[in-house]
């Protein structure tokens, strides 16, 4: 098989709310680049990126002059021939790999008509197991609904989503607000939502002072907590602040490559690596990673970057074939309010979702929906991933002190939504 052409395509899917944290927003919708690579046998694999537009597009396109030719089947190979680590001090094509990995797999999948998790090993479970993942929310500008600032408020949406997916792990988006409202807020989470046995992980982006760090961690130390994410930016801090506070610590910041991975075995800062399917060049170093963390008996799960379906797939696979998924993964996912994959959304049923077991990934495109937020992206253009619609001028320095004031409760203009 040979890979013939490669489409690229950038689509906004709105969410149900913007999405706030600790170095700027989510706009109201996402941005993705949709990959499809086409071989001489007719198959087309699906890929998914982060961001897009011309930029991202053009990147793509120039791949054809890589990979038009080359077998899908040759992994290895195509990892040196465009994210090569030394040539990628020049451009830094991580990301783009990992599209075109999970295309490759997706096409290897159809080719042999197996599953990308028998491809990897084969599957330990039909279901992967997800985190509610709540974050801080402006109120939708076209029907002022969905606004999450006080703690009532998040008790609320904690508590519909628990209903309606079925969760019983909840993550916290910090990061946003002052940490001693958003201290209050945690615990009111926790007070609430947890009486079944329910756990909790906090995320503030990496932003807080080591010494605001162990002062938070050590607040919630009662909390059935999995683990505190990145309380700071860098190694070091995360060790400090894990010789003071009695919780594992999670990153998806400090130990996103294997030279990282290796620094934090030989010298331990971080006790559970999240993987991202993305930031790590693809569904199989993730795999190769989660490998090394069982050796060192590191805990793994499984992060989200903002995904559509066909990266969804690329998670579920992953969380289906390793051994060691030792916590629920985190997906933006339920804040969509829609896809772009044939059959509409993936579903959860009692706080996890089934493994896609098709040829492949498991998901096809639908078209329509395809041109249908394809023609949206053009409309409305990218946003700004790393600002705030309401805070203009405002700098997300690390460490922060400059936090967002929770008695403000206006809604962003309708205006790029
Ligand atoms: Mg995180």
């Amino acid at each position: 098989m040979k890979i013939t052409d490669i489409r690229a395509t950038t689509v906004t899917v709105p969410l149900e709310a913007p999405l706030r944290h600790a170095n700027g927003c989510h706009w109201g919708r996402f941005v993705r680049t949709v990959i499809e690579v086409e071989t001489d046998e007719g198959l087309v694999g699906l890929g998914e990126m982060g961001g897009g537009g011309e930029s991202a597009e053009a990147v793509f396109r120039a791949m054809k002059s890589y990979l038009v030719g080359h077998d899908p089947a040759r992994l290895e190979e195509m990892r040196f021939l465009i994210a090569n680590p030394t040539a990628s001090l020049y451009n830094n094509r991580t990301q783009v790999l990992a599209a075109l990995e999970f295309a490759c797999l997706d096409l290897l999948g159809q080719k042999w008509g197996v599953p990308v998790y028998d491809i990897l090993g084969g599957r330990l479970q039909d279901r992967v197991p997800f985190a509610s993942y709540l974050f801080f929310r402006y109120p939708n500008p076209r029907t002022g609904a969905g606004e999450v600032r006080t703690a009532d408020q998040l008790v609320a949406l904690a508590r519909e989503l628990k209903e309606r997916h079925g969760f019983t792990s909840h993550k916290l988006k910090g990061g946003v607000f002052h940490p001693d409202y958003e201290l209050e807020c945690y615990r009111a989470l926790a007070a609430e939502i947890g009486k079944g046995g329910d756990s909790f992980r906090f995320d503030p982006n990496g932003v807080w002072s080591t010494e605001r760090a162990i002062r938070f961690g050590q607040q919630i130390e009662d909390i059935r907590n999995d683990y505190l994410e990145d309380p700071v930016y860098g190694m070091n801090g995360m060790r400090r602040v894990r010789e003071k506070v009695r919780m594992p610590l999670a990153t998806n910041t400090v130990v996103v490559n294997f030279e990282q991975l290796a620094a934090n075995v030989l010298d331990t800062a971080v006790d559970v690596i999240l993987l991202d399917t993305t930031f790590w060049g693809g569904i199989r170093p993730c795999v190769k990673a989660a490998g090394v963390c069982e050796t060192f008996q590191l805990g793994v799960a499984v992060h989200s970057s903002g995904e559509l379906g066909i990266q969804l797939a690329t998670m579920l696979h992953l969380g289906a074939c390793i051994p060691n998924l030792s916590f629920a993964a985190d997906a933006h996912y339920h804040h969509l309010t829609d896809d772009i994959i044939e059959g509409g959304p993936f579903k959860y049923a009692g706080g996890s979702i089934r493994v896609p077991d098709g040829p492949g990934l498991g998901v096809r495109l639908d078209r329509d929906k395809l041109a249908e937020y394809a023609e949206a992206y053009k409309r409305l253009g990218g946003y700004p991933y790393d600002q705030d619609p309401l805070r203009p001028g405002w700098t997300p320095t690390i460490p922060n002190n400059r936090w967002a004031d929770p008695e403000d409760s206006r809604t962003p203009t309708a205006a790029g939504f």
